[in-house]
């Protein structure tokens, strides 16, 4: 089985929403991402928490290699985010860096044979560093924010020329692009992306099989994704959700689960490629439901299949 390597934020979160708190609660990037993929695939974690840290149980109760977290003297990583009344936007009230300023990634021997890579939302640079190590990338994704864009920009445009999927959400997507309009977006965003392909992706017939062009997903919050790969448009509504509790890490275990769904199967034709955003945006439907982790490492895949067969039928016609 296809193991998945994850590189992110792992974190303690204080969530403020119109209809409830949570005080430093287990959050970050690599955490969601790992939790989600790890339905799928066998998925190895690279970060750096505090000695403050308690919750390293917790990713490995569900068979997370933690090997590559490292915990150094000092404080954990702690976010902290209020959100507005329709909840699809947030304001960043406070990010404490601690441990995670001086973040150096150390990569063993078995994250550097890893063929299936996630770049989560960390600086460009170390994004670089990561990949540089990873001795026979088969798909590389990557995840940033609108920060990095503004901040390192030179930086993102490098990494973003050698990965394979790039997962961002709506604003993101303009601002790097500079464009309204999310069909030109995509299309200049492609054309930023990956001109050295790592081996896979969606057969072509003059490629023999190989990947030969990127894909990206523009992520809508609560409306869905569009997908865009050559001239394939794909469009997800999200799944319609009566109780949203905590959006925080929807993105992430979208991410998550997409990467581990696709490490799983190895295989990149349009109809997996749509399949796995579809088996991504229910894992992420559930995340929200409850803050923080809390639903997230309660699933199953049997339960995530169940609320499939659902989302299946919202758009059939
Ligand atoms: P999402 O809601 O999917 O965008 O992800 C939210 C997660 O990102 C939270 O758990 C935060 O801990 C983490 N996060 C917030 N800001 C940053 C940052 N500047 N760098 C890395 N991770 C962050």
């Amino acid at each position: 089985m296809n193991q998945l390597l994850i590189i992110g934020s792992i974190a303690y979160d204080s969530i403020i929403t119109p209809f409830g708190r949570a005080d430093k609660a287990l959050g970050g990037s690599a955490t969601y991402f790992s939790l989600a993929a790890s339905l799928f695939a066998p998925t190895m974690a690279i970060g750096v928490v505090g000695d403050d840290f308690k919750h390293l149980r917790v990713l490995k109760k569900r068979g997370i290699d933690t090997s590559g977290i490292d915990v150094k003297k000092g404080k954990t990583f702690h976010w902290t985010g209020k959100y507005h009344f329709d909840l699809n936007t947030r304001d960043t009230l406070k990010t404490s860096l601690g441990v995670f300023e001086h973040f150096k990634p150390r990569l063993n021997e078995p994250h550097r044979n890893c063929q299936y890579v996630f770049l989560g939302n960390i600086h460009p640079r170390l994004q670089l560093d990561v990949l540089k190590q990873i001795k026979r990338p088969k798909l590389v994704g990557l995840d940033t924010m609108n920060f990095w864009i503004e901040q390192a920009r030179p930086d993102l445009l490098k990494v973003i020329k050698q990965i394979d999927l790039l997962v961002i959400n709506d604003s993101e997507a303009r601002e790097l692009s500079k464009e309204n309009n999310l069909v030109k977006a995509a299309r200049k965003i492609l054309a930023m992306m990956s001109r050295r392909s790592h081996g896979v992706g969606i057969p072509t017939k003059t490629s023999g099989g190989k990947f030969k062009n990127p894909t990206l997903i523009i992520k809508q919050g609560e409306h869905g994704l569009l997908m865009f790969h050559r001239n394939m448009i794909f469009n997800l509504p999200g799944y319609p959700l009566e109780n949203v509790v905590d959006p925080t890490g929807a993105g992430d275990s979208f991410a998550g689960a997409l990467m581990g769904f696709l490490a799983k199967t190895d295989v990149f034709t349009p109809t997996i490629l749509k399949k796995a955003c579809a088996m991504a945006s229910t894992v992420a439907s559930f995340t929200v439901e409850k803050f923080g982790v809390t639903k997230l490492s309660e699933i199953k895949v049997a339960d995530v299949k169940k609320r499939l067969k659902n989302y299946q039928k919202l758009a059939k016609f």
